[in-house]
């Protein structure tokens, strides 16, 4: 069965791993590549360090062939009440067990490529996480007194120095800080030292669009590998103190030591340059403090740990899940300040550090459990890549007196010499404004072409000239008509009532195109347009009985109704998809509110089971477990999908309502226009019809019936200007002044008849 790798074992598996950092083919490869195509998403990577010890639980830990994998065996014991009953069995998926691993190889294969990485623009993180006691310092910062066990941190910086080295053609700076979190308190580890910067106290943690940073954290420049080593002894010299002074216990604080780093390109022509920070993180110790029954300060430590990875790990779950956009990030002081850390487009590393003794299989498993979840979250790394302005600006400016000059020569060269290129000003844009009108009015053949800038000061101007034109040409036509919407169906019909609407239903002297429509323009405002006619049955013959309105009503919707009847079946077509859809999303509501819940029941039944248990819970702190976790995650996610389909719901009754207002006014207009065109075609009186053979031109509709016996339009405005200029004097002028209108209202109507005469036999 699966066996325990010793420490030749690994050294066999080092051995054939490919030398460059590129994938090696070998399936046993402790490592996992970090390289990746900007874009691509990868997993983080898992380890899990086992603490060497003598009494290895052999029985118990077994590693998976590939050394990727942990399998745990229980032994049933009825004395371990949590355990009995419960699951024996675990298999956890890693990206490698280090077992007996010196800090050289745990470096190569946890750091190595995530350092390398960051010095071409990604950033990392690095995380050590697991009990107190497993290994978590020893991993991430070493025996400080030993240079051979020094961990990952005194070798990062190392790497990056030597890195540095080797990159002549890029002039990088390197920063370090160290951060210390302590019951949700921010400490700086490097507040000793001399550093040029605002002292912020308390510290705080400040989002920008660049990224998170911490107000009030002294950053220090360091320009060799010596000097970063003396910050991190300093760093690792003020914890110990604080941890006796402050009395504070170092294992329950959370400690992240950043290098940030810029690599500016030594060529001045290349504008990008990039950044990147690696943050190496030692975790609190992870067990359950809670558990112990604590009281005071060490509580209060219990509860600020339990509560921060606790976070960390919903942090950690939420960014494993796809579909959630919101990372509750905010939630303690370590996600907030890895917030640009955790997951996003940074290399992720996770070493969980356990033991290998069977006393302690109980948190080994927790810690499991936690680096199996942590593999489950992608990241996309991607280079941090910025421009700078200064240099950018600089060669545009050689760039552009290079250009001019150019052209320059080639003016001369072409004898263009009084050209002027410079942006033009306010004498210049009234100058071409001018032409441009005098063009369109036609006293000007061409404008000439000087330079692209003037050229595009014509068009600019072209477009002047037109809007002002346009704003000329409606405010006239407002003073003299009034303008109608043309979506307004209540005004069109209003309008159609007192026959100011030609037989097509469009409205007199409409402007073709316009958003508006022009009522009650005369005949003359058309010159020379020939209104469309479209055929009525009175075309052909007229019978000499009216057929009946059913069956006229078939012949109208396919002939001048035609246009009117599609939109009104389109209108219905729509309303009667947005029904199906409104109905279609109630049952999805039906079905979300029913599980709702349901898991709200569930929810209710592990609260109650907790409250029973009562472990967890102290001074309104709640700490609950995985499955509760779920449940609420998955209660949020349903009523984010509950109030998401309502609101379409919502959007959708709206929108019904409004399709259902467009049907009824299709309906009424339809109807309308076929009461006009029906008593048009087969209703006109004799006298009318005898009046409109006069011109043969004339067809019924190009003259609305309404219109020939109604007031012409200028007798109108001339009567109701009477109306508020005269009748004031006396009530009795009113039958003066209709007899007045009615006689010019024949004139006018003569006229028009002998005008029409006159311009058909023309
Ligand atoms: P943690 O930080 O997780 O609380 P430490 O790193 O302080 O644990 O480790 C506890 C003790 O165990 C230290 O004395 C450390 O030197 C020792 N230790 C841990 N891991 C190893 C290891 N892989 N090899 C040798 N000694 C170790
Ligand atoms: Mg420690």
């Amino acid at each position: 069965m699966a066996t325990v790798y010793t420490a030749s074992r690994l050294a066999v598996l080092v051995a054939c791993r490919a030398p460059s950092s590129c994938c090696s083919s070998s399936g046993r490869s402790t490592r996992v590549p970090l390289r990746a195509k900007m874009g691509t998403r990868k997993k983080v990577q898992a380890f899990v360090r086992v603490r060497p010890t003598d009494d290895f639980a052999h029985e118990m830990i077994k590693y998976g062939e590939d050394n990727k994998s942990i399998d745990i065996h229980l032994k049933k014991d009825t004395r371990r009440g949590v355990v009995n009953n419960q699951q024996t069995d675990w298999s956890f998926r890693l990206d490698g067990v280090l077992h007996d691993a010196s800090q050289d190889l745990v470096y190569e294969t946890v750091a190595k490529d995530a350092v390398s990485q960051a010095l071409d623009g990604y950033n990392g993180t690095i995380m050590c996480y697991g009990q107190t006691g497993a290994g978590k310092t020893y991993t991430m910062t070493g025996a400080t007194e030993n240079y051979k066990h020094r961990g990952i941190l005194p070798r990062a910086l190392q790497q990056v120095f030597r890195m540095i080295e080797e990159r002549p053609t890029h002039a990088i700076t390197v920063r370090v800080s160290y951060l210390e979190i302590y019951n949700e308190n921010l400490f700086d580890l490097l507040s000793t030292l001399p550093y040029v910067g605002p002292s912020v106290t308390p510290m705080t943690i400040v989002e920008n669009p660049q990224g998170i940073f911490i107000k009030g954290l002294s950053v220090h420049l360091t320009s060799q590998e010596e000097d970063a080593f003396s910050l991190l002894f300093e760093g690792e010299t003020n914890r110990i103190i604080a941890s006796h002074t402050m009395n504070k216990n170092s294992s329950r604080s959370h400690c992240i030591f950043t290098i940030y780093m810029e690599a500016h390109s030594r060529t001045l022509s290349d504008e990008k340059y990039i950044t990147s920070k690696i943050n190496l993180v030692d975790l609190a110790g992870s067990e359950r403090l809670s558990k112990t029954g604590s009281e005071g300060r060490v509580l209060k430590e219990a509860t600020y740990i339990n509560k921060s990875l606790s976070f960390l790990e919903q942090a950690i779950i939420a960014l494993g899940d796809q579909s959630r956009d919101h990372i509750p990030f905010r939630q303690s002081k370590l996600t907030h300040a890895l917030k640009d850390s955790l997951g996003g487009n940074c290399n992720m590393v996770l070493v969980t550090n356990i033991y290998g003794e069977a006393t302690q299989l109980d948190e080994t498993l927790s810690s499991l459990r936690f680096a199996s979840r942590m593999r489950l979250v992608t990241t996309e790394p991607a280079i941090n890549e910025k421009y700078d302005a200064e240099r950018m600006v600089k060669n545009l400016e050689k760039e552009l007196a290079l250009l001019k000059q150019e052209l320059a020569i080639h003016d001369s060269l072409s004898n263009r010499t009084l050209v002027n290129y410079d942006p033009m000003d306010e004498i210049q844009i009234a100058e071409i404004n001018s032409q441009v009108r005098r063009y369109l009015e036609g006293t000007l053949d061409e404008i000439d072409i000087i330079n692209l800038r003037q050229i595009q000061e014509v068009f600019n101007q072209f477009r002047v000239v037109l809007s002002q034109q346009e704003q000329e040409v409606e405010s006239a036509l407002r003073r003299k008509y009034t303008l109608i919407d043309k979506n307004d169906f209540a005004a069109i019909s209003a309008v159609q009532k007192v026959g100011l609407m030609d037989v097509e239903g469009n409205l007199v002297g409409e402007p073709d195109g316009q958003s508006f429509g022009l009522g009650v323009a005369p005949f003359s405002v058309k010159p020379g347009k020939k209104p469309k006619i479209k055929k009525t049955p009175k075309d052909q013959f007229r019978p000499s009985t009216p057929p009946s309105r059913t069956v006229a009503f078939e012949e109208f919707k396919n002939e001048r109704g035609s246009e009117i009847n599609r939109i009104f079946k389109e209108n219905k077509s729509i309303l009667n998809e947005r029904k199906k859809r409104a109905s279609e999303t109630t049952q999805r509501i039906n079905a979300i509110k029913q599980e709702i819940d349901e898991t709200k029941d569930a929810l209710n039944f592990q609260k109650s089971l907790r409250e029973k248990q009562g472990e967890y819970e102290n001074k309104g702190l709640m700490i609950i477990d995985e499955e509760e976790f779920l449940l609420i995650l998955k209660l949020k996610d349903l009523k984010k999908q509950y109030r998401n389909e309502y609101q379409e719901l919502r959007d959708l009754r709206a929108e019904i309502q409004y399709c259902q207002r467009l049907v009824d006014q299709c309906r009424h207009r339809l109807l309308m226009e076929f009461d006009i065109w029906y008593n048009e075609s087969f209703m006109i009186p004799e006298d009318i019809q005898v009046a409109l053979k006069l011109g043969s031109s004339i067809r019924p509709g190009l003259v609305p019936i309404s219109r020939i016996v109604c007031l012409g339009e200028d007798d109108q405005d001339r009567f109701s200007h009477l109306q508020q200029t005269v009748l004031p004097e006396g009530p009795d002028s009113i039958t003066f002044y209709n007899a007045k209108v009615k006689t010019d209202q024949k004139h006018n109507y003569m006229k028009t008849m002998v005008g029409l005469q006159q311009s058909h036999r023309k």
